[in-house]
């Protein structure tokens, strides 16, 4: 049995307290879902952390508004998501989990997607749970009307068909293909990033055209990994059929090379993505201004979606 959207309803409905459900292919599992790492704590993390820590856009709450900045983290909250049980978590990804990363095996490189565009599905099925409560507490305390659309709840709406859409990708070109072992169904573009020490890793998923929500997503998993001490690998996965909007879209990392590359890619890890881990020593090197020019550049985006803008003070490596 598969999710169809007749079911989001319904999955909602019984998860009014965030997302506690496992999120293995089959949505099956009864199992309670743990903490697991979306960036790999023993391989990876261990590569980036300084005294056990490293740094994560951690959001705090200020009268004015969320406070969102890099903060320390301990490694082993880092990059948590509450999407599988631990069993799942165990079997699903030991082929990645147990070998070093190898950027010829279709598996692995499968996997690593597949662990980014379940990181953002939690993330975007914990907003809509969020969203749908302060759309219910506002009506509750009469600052909306219950029988009108109220701005509140056109973006829970929103939220509701941003993860139905994402769930109904990950089903068609993940879960299935998953469970039937078969990973020739997603293509992948990987950079080897070379004489570059360990700055910052990320595990996600974006989408890349504005298709309409009710539309079937065009979308890439990323994911940045520091691989040892002189080596970061990055890798672009995405269905076979949408190689073209994905390449168009990152033409501008896949058609340059060193210093020019890396800071292409740091806009886009700037403007897109929030689940990023970045190394203290690293952040160190750039000073208190520069660390408050990325941050701001990473708020704006967030609220306003524009483009990031240029700025050489935003190359992350
Ligand atoms: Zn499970």
């Amino acid at each position: 049995m598969n999710p169809k959207p007749e079911d989001m309803a319904e999955f909602f409905r019984t998860r009014k307290n965030g997302f506690g459900r496992c999120l293995e292919p089959t949505m099956q599992c009864d199992q309670l879902a743990i903490r697991a790492h979306s960036i790999q704590n023993r391989q990876t993390i261990a590569l980036l952390e300084q005294d056990n820590h490293v740094l994560a856009w951690q959001p705090r709450f200020s009268p004015a508004g969320p406070d969102i900045a890099l903060r320390r983290i301990g490694r082993n909250d880092a990059s948590t998501f509450a999407g599988f049980c631990n069993q799942h978590d165990t079997e699903l990804f030991r082929p990645l989990d147990t070998k070093p990363l190898d950027g010829a095996d279709r598996e692995q490189l499968f996997l690593l997607a597949y662990r980014g565009i379940t990181c953002e599905l939690h993330a975007i099925m914990t907003g809509v749970v969020q969203l749908q409560s302060l759309s219910t507490a506002r009506v509750k305390r009469g600052a909306d009307s219950p029988d009108s659309s109220s701005p509140a709840e056109q973006k829970a709406k929103e939220q509701w068909l941003l993860a139905r859409a994402t769930l109904l990708y990950r089903y068609n070109y993940y879960d299935e293909p998953l469970l039937r072992r078969s990973f020739d169904g997603i293509e992948h573009d990987t950079i080897d990033l070379n004489d570059q020490a360990p700055c910052l890793a990320v595990s996600s998923f974006i989408t890349v055209n504005d298709v309409p929500l009710t539309e079937e997503l065009v979308g890439v998993a990323i994911n940045i990994l520091p691989v040892s001490e002189t080596k970061t690998v990055v890798t672009f996965s995405y269905a076979k059929k949408d190689q073209g909007s994905v390449r168009a879209a990152l033409d501008r990392i896949l058609g340059s090379t060193l210093d020019v590359q890396k800071y292409e890619l740091s806009k886009l890890v700037l403007s897109r993505i929030s689940n990023v881990l970045i190394s203290p020593r690293h952040f160190d090197l750039w000073g208190a201004e520069r660390a408050k020019k990325i941050a701001g550049a990473f708020v704006r985006t967030i609220e306003s979606q524009q483009d990031v803008g240029e700025d050489a003070d935003f190359m992350l490596f």
